[in-house]
């Protein structure tokens, strides 16, 4: 392809509404234009991108015995009226009518229609498991879209829905698919992790995230070397069993107008480890008092699956004084009474600890568990932190990164097959409930998620697999017959072979070629200029930065290493 047969309108400067980097290159490079707040035009280079990822992902869901479909973008109201979702799914479903008034809305995901779809020609075990994806636009009215084509009100979305007789079929393919999905960010050529995802409202499912790393990511993840990796909101950690020092006398301490945990480790000159941080919760409207070591947060997450509930806040200042006797900041286990005790695995290792003595301007020092106080349960209700051994190896420390969700598998069970009746006959005539699982990547987010992670300061470095051109060539002057030829001859042998080459023809300084050429993030560029060929050689250039990135070779053994890296 040459550079001037194709729109690639590159500027100098982002505009100024552009928030995150990813955004700010991909216009910059040419592949994307804002065409409203949240809506994105791809350009011809951005949508080969995007082709790019998603061939990866339908061969990778082929493999996985996937059947290709496509559905409808609008759907009817009445099957979003079945699942409940209609009420449920809030302002971020878009919402529409048609002239007769009938109500619709634009698909966010697809449950719905695909497990009515199923319902209606799937009728007998003989026809499952079966697996249907679809590449489809997706829509979410964001209340403020942000973060450009990651946060978009319209995106590329590639979703996928197993059927299955039963919770053991789809358990195994469950595992097909997080395959599926590791080798397609292998492929990508992305830094990731498959991450261990709290379930959420769905309950008792089991999922997993695939997270891009990327510093400017907004969800936190932990991992270990040993191949654990969760979401820091369901990370769990390796409960250490303390040294136990011999129990000093239960004592009270004037803490005036010390409240705060650092506060009063300082005021009391002991460390945040010593301490007991005893907050209130309300929990389906009773409280509860959650035990915590003083360096550690609460998840609340976690509290919330153990103990079953819907809702889990901070109790109001009254509830507090009513449990407690005293004032905000002085709650404490000690002489506690009818209220239920939840204490974290790590506090009742505490020895000596110091808590609030729920009284005004007091706490308590050399606070034992059993001794001075008890737990109705004892339970892992804190977050990761720094230091926690990894649950799995119980060797390494846990890592921390930050990353962004590009894909998710779940385990939906039968939410979907029960509201909508999709049902099945088993080997006996009898009728069962389908069991589903269902599993989506964003592509759009993909692209920008990668760049948020592979950029530098002349602009995106594309991984080899999803560069929009694997190779871009660029002679230095087009018009000089031996450059010509020798350009031409070379982008022949590389295409034939089936290489994704750019010539850049523009009749353009060398200097604003060379910045183009790493602005758009082509991993190979190979230079064609009068000087190095008059010794027959050109040069070779990797974007990545990495050592010999710059080479002077015959053009015929350039293209035989381009060859061998692209085979
Ligand atoms: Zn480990």
């Amino acid at each position: 392809m040459f550079f001037t047969k194709m729109l690639i309108p590159t500027l100098r400067e982002a505009p100024s509404d552009a928030d995150i980097i990813s955004t700010k290159l991909m216009i910059r490079a040419g592949m994307i234009r804002k065409l409203a707040s949240g809506l994105y035009e791809f350009l011809p280079l951005g949508l080969k991108v995007l082709r790019k990822v998603e061939n990866i992902i339908r061969e990778e869901m082929n493999a996985a015995g996937g059947q290709e479909i496509t559905l409808p973008l609008i759907f009817p109201k009445d099957l979003w009226i079945e699942t409940g979702r209609w009420n449920v799914y809030g302002k971020e479903l878009f919402r529409l009518k048609d002239r007769k008034e009938a109500e619709f809305c634009l698909a966010p995901t697809a449950e719905e229609a695909v497990t009515d779809l199923v319902r209606k020609e799937v009728k007998s075990y003989k026809q499952l498991p079966l697996m249907l994806y679809q590449f489809g636009t997706k829509f979410r009215d964001e209340i403020r879209p942000r973060f450009g084509i990651m946060r978009s009100r319209e995106f590329l979305m590639k979703d996928a829905y197993s059927f299955h007789t039963d919770e053991a079929d789809l358990e195994k393919y469950y595992k097909v698919m997080v395959d599926a999905y590791t080798n397609v960010c292998k492929r990508c050529g992305f830094e990731f992790r498959a991450v261990e995802a709290a379930s959420g409202a769905i309950g008792g499912s089991f999922s997993h995230e695939f997270m891009i790393l990327a510093d400017t990511g907004e969800e936190e993840i932990v991992w270990c070397g040993c191949g654990y990796g969760a979401n820091s909101e369901k990370a769990e950690w390796l409960p250490l069993l303390q040294t136990k020092e011999e129990p000093l006398i239960l004592e009270e301490v004037l803490t005036p107008n010390v409240g705060a945990v650092e506060d009063v480790a300082k005021f009391l000159n002991a460390s945040p480890e010593k301490f007991i941080k005893s907050i209130v919760y309300k929990v389906d409207g009773n409280p509860v008092v959650v035990l915590v070591r003083g360096d550690h947060e609460i998840n609340e997450i976690k509290l919330q699956s153990l103990l079953g509930a819907t809702e889990v806040v901070l109790a109001d200042e009254q509830t507090v004084i009513a449990v407690t006797g005293a004032p905000l900041g002085f709650a404490g286990p000690v002489g506690l009474k009818g209220v239920k005790i939840i204490a974290d695995l790590s506090v009742v290792e505490i020895s000596n600890a110091v808590a609030g003595a729920n009284k005004k301007d007091y706490h308590l020092k050399n606070v034992n568990y059993k001794k001075d106080y008890n737990a109705d349960l004892i339970a892992d209700v804190r977050k990761v932190a720094h230091g926690d051994i990894c649950p799995r190896c119980k060797k390494e420390n846990l890592r921390f990164s930050r990353g962004i969700e590009v894909g998710h598998v779940f385990k939906l069970g039968t939410k979907y097959s029960k509201s909508m009746n999709a049902t099945y006959l088993d080997t006996n005539g009898k009728e069962n409930l389908i069991v589903m699982g269902c599993y989506g990547i964003g592509v759009t987010r993909i692209l920008a998620a990668t760049i948020e992670q592979s950029h530098d300061d002349n602009g995106i470095v594309w991984p080899d697999n999803i560069a929009p051109f694997n190779v871009v060539i660029i002679p230095i002057n087009y018009s000089d017959v031996k450059t010509k030829e020798t350009t031409d001859k070379l982008y022949k042998d590389l295409t034939s072979k089936g290489i994704d080459v750019l010539i850049d023809d523009r009749d353009e300084r060398a200097g604003i070629k060379f910045k183009d050429a790493d602005l758009i993030g082509i991993p190979y560029r190979v230079t064609i200029g009068e000087k190095n060929l008059a010794n027959g050689n050109v040069e070779l250039k990797t974007r990545n930065g990495s050592k010999d990135s710059s080479r002077l070779l015959k053009p015929e053994d350039a293209m035989l290493e381009i060859v061998k890296i692209f085979s």
